[in-house]
């Protein structure tokens, strides 16, 4: 799964529209997007996946699970 840094997330938007899953929303109280970890699938578990090279901070960052 994938996860995102709050401390880099400026709120641009750019990766919740990409997503497939629509597992990227917008935290109601924390400053930050968030994804789901139930939804996100890593894109179907591709190297490649759709939410990375759209931030411009790099706040997406692939977990270990
Ligand atoms: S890795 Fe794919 S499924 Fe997971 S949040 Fe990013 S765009 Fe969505
Ligand atoms: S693309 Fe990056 S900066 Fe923009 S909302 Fe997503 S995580 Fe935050």
């Amino acid at each position: 799964m994938h996860l995102i840094k709050p401390d880099l997330c400026t709120l641009c938007d750019a990766c919740r529209v990409v997503c497939p899953r629509n597992a990227i929303s917008v935290h109601q109280t924390e400053n930050t997007y968030i994804i789901n970890e139930d939804e996100c699938n890593d894109c179907n578990n591709m190297s490649a996946v759709r939410c990375v090279p759209q931030c411009p901070t790099d706040a997406i960052f692939k977990a270990n699970t």
